[in-house]
């Protein structure tokens, strides 16, 4: 193999292992990489400064070198009070003033990003002609340490750009990290080597970084997470989505699980969300994060609002505070979940944190059991984060002084006995049990909360008193509770003294109102109270706004489910499945909720209100108070009216590839403008197939089921542009 080849073959590798898909094992680079040094070295040719060999670090350094930022590293406003950020937002859309005369666009609002706030050390990359210049670390925001002789040997950053274009000149910022199955392969070398162990991934994350000599750091596996720009000179983005979208076609890797959001307020619906859910995304990250940041989509609205001295206006973290703590597991049970799902639970030597004591720390699953090797009698390092339950971060094996015995997941469930199962293919184990009590109790708790039915004075001590007596088995039960059934059972906690025989105790009759109340609730929060499996507040929300009422969500079929954007196969069989082994029981509810009186005549106006949230079209989501309703059915019968003419009338289009004159998320929205309706996967109901550059697998389908092709011309012809 020339040098040129195998160059090539190690940049391929490069490209894969950013991608998160590595080809071969580090080993086998590593074997490549050196051959390549050595035949670099008895080659007479000038060594390219991409050449993969670059990474290896050449000599130590004498001193790190202080660098001028052309654009200053501005801190970012930061807060861990969600009133505060609600504060901010009310601040930013002042300063904005009414953004719909800025453009064309109709939405009132300013879209929102939100990207994990990964706990690194912050850093800025500079590409001359897609060339890496130079790294530097952000240092006091003026003066940057110039890093580029360690930066160069991460191999997430590549040395060229991968593109052919590249911008003249551009400042990639971001946060150099560790994973955390990183650090522990570290800290098993170390400890094998007699060395010292590090306490987290971003001290030896800010340590690394600074070494002299760059071997060393190429040895600690460090990575990069882009997140926004510095300066740049002929990159042409608008907004920070598309220029995450253009830095990723340049082979650099981007914070992951960035969303985007309609107005402020969606988007810190969706922080408090992720922060107050048991079970999400953030506790199975394989690095640290320490809270997330919200910031504006456009860069003219950006620059409208500019910066104050200290940091952008238009930028907040939201934070989640977070401490680390050591301690033993003494015993790892199994819990209920509200679905039946079987969460592993690590008893803990209480230990002190963030102010409070912990005393148990979730497992997640049985898998990450296993991969993180947490056995009974383990010394391990926790951590609380914000509102999130504590993790156990990883296990301190150098600290296991006797054998100890992989953990063994149980077969029974331990409150009903039933036989425990896992998903099909999936890591979660369950109790397949509808009656299981512990269930019924987790399927209450979460229907009385906030984002569900929202019913006060429901708590889980209440809750448990409910189920063990009988008097509740199921959601329709709660709404036929009376004082005087809750008195015949003599419930230890209402069993309060009223100072007149006939009095209802206070606390019975906050439950009975708040009971009562929570019957007004829209339909996404009533859609989320179900505990329907996949089915949280988010894909309550979309189902609430795409259908408008239940009857039409109960009867959708399969199809009619997954053909909705952002719903998938798995939770519009889920939804599916859930209606019809469900149905007596969302019968019975509904009949509670509208109240018994339904057949009367004499309807009053609140009872017809709760029979529109529930089967009329224009009402359910959340968009839908009162006071809008009025407007709203104005502009559904507008609508109405008009839809006959739009082009796309209709339609249920699939776009594959990458289209000339749209934005992959402008398309959805030009064809949903036009009356047409996007579907993610081909069928038989596809209309046509919108067909750009580099086609993906959906146009062997639509060719195998014979469904019209149309190219990018011919749409345009059709919108009539
Ligand atoms: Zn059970």
């Amino acid at each position: 193999m020339s040098i040129n080849e195998l160059r090539k073959k190690l940049w391929d590798y490069d490209r894969c292992y950013r991608l998160g898909e590595p080809v071969i094992s580090d080993t086998e680079y590593d074997f490549l990489l050196r051959k390549l040094q050595k035949l670099e070295a008895e080659s007479n040719e000038k060594i390219p400064p991409d050449s993969p060999t670059q990474r290896l670090g050449g000599e130590p350094m004498e001193g790190l070198v202080t660098v001028p930022h052309r654009v200053p590293m501005l801190s970012i406003e930061n807060t861990y009070n969600i009133g505060e950020l609600r504060e901010f937002g009310n601040r930013v859309a002042k300063l904005l003033g009414d953004t719909s005369t800025l453009d064309s666009k109709k939405t009132k609002e300013p879209a929102w990003i939100i990207e994990l706030k990964i706990d690194g050390v912050a850093a800025s990359l500079i590409y001359e002609d897609g060339l890496l210049v130079q790294g530097l670390t952000r240092g006091n925001g003026i003066l940057g340490d110039d890093i580029t002789h360690n930066v160069r040997t991460l191999r997430d950053i590549p040395l060229r750009l991968t593109t052919k274009k590249p911008p003249k000149q551009i400042e990639i910022r971001g946060e150099i990290y560790m994973r955390n199955s990183d650090l522990v392969l570290l800290n098993q070398s170390q400890q094998n080597a007699g060395l010292t162990t590090y306490a987290n991934t971003r001290n030896v994350t800010a340590g690394s970084v600074r070494l002299l000599d760059p071997k060393i750091c190429a040895e600690r596996r460090l990575r990069f997470f882009a997140h926004s720009i510095g300066f740049c000179d002929g990159l042409n983005v608008e907004n920070h989505f598309d220029f995450l979208e253009e830095l990723k076609s340049y082979g650099i890797p981007v914070t992951p699980h960035v969303r985007r959001f309609d107005s402020f307020s969606d988007a810190v619906d969706y922080c408090e969300s992720l922060y107050a859910a048991d079970e999400n995304f953030l506790s199975d990250l394989d690095f640290e994060i320490d809270g997330l940041v919200l910031k504006i989509d456009r860069f003219d609205l950006r620059d409208k609002i500019g910066s104050t001295s200290k940091s952008p206006r238009w930028i907040i973290a939201y934070k989640v505070e977070k401490y680390e703590a050591v301690t033993k597991i003494h015993e790892i049970r199994v819990q209920v979940g509200k679905t039946g799902t079987i969460t592993p639970v690590a008893e803990l030597e209480p230990v002190e944190l963030a102010g409070t004591t912990v005393s148990r720390a979730s497992l997640h699953n049985a898998e990450e059991i296993e991969r993180k090797d947490i056995r009974i009698g383990d010394v391990v390092v926790v951590e609380k984060a914000g509102k999130i339950i504590p993790h156990i971060v990883r296990v301190e094996k150098h600290k296991r002084t006797k054998k100890l015995e992989p953990f063994q997941f149980p077969e029974l469930c331990p409150v009903c006995g039933g036989v425990l199962l896992q998903d099909n293919g999936g890591v979660l184990i369950r109790c397949n049990n509808s009656e299981c009590p512990a269930q019924i109790k987790e399927k209450l708790r979460y229907f009385a909360g906030r984002n569900a039915m929202d019913i006060e004075g429901l708590g889980r001590e209440l809750i448990d008193q409910l189920v063990d007596s009988g008097l509740v088995k199921n959601f329709g039960d709660l709404y036929r509770l009376t004082w005087n059934k809750i008195r015949s059972k003599n419930l230890e906690r209402m069993k309060a003294k009223p100072r007149k025989p006939d009095e209802i105790p206070l606390l019975v009759k906050n439950l009975l109102d708040g009971i009562e109340k929570s019957k007004n609730r829209d339909l996404g929060k009533l859609l989320n109270a179900l505990s329907i499996r996949h089915v949280g507040v988010r894909v309550a929300g979309i189902l609430a706004k795409h259908f408008g009422n239940l009857e039409k969500i109960r009867t959708a079929t399969e199809e009619e489910l997954s053909n909705i954007n952002e719903i998938g196969t798995v939770i519009a069989q889920s939804i599916f499945n859930f209606f019809r082994t469900e149905s007596a029981m969302i019968d019975d509810l509904i009949k509670e909720l509208i109240g018994r009186n339904r057949e009367n005549s004499h309807q009053n106006t609140e009872q017809k209100n709760k029979e529109t949230r529930l089967f009329d079209l224009n009402s359910g989501s959340d968009i839908l108070s009162d006071t809008l309703s009025d407007t709203l059915s104005d502009t559904l019968t507008k609508t109405s009216t008009d839809v006959q003419n739009l082009p796309l009338q209709g339609m249920t289009i699939v776009v594959t590839g990458t289209l000339e004159h749209f934005k992959r998320n402008e398309i959805e929205e030009v064809i949903d403008k036009h009356g047409g309706r996007v579907s993610s996967s081909v069928s038989s109901k596809t209309t046509f197939v919108l067909v750009g550059k580099e086609p993906g697998s959906k146009l062997a389908k639509a060719k195998n089921l014979g469904i019209r092709l149309v190219e990018e011309p011919e749409f345009l012809k059709m919108l009539g542009q």
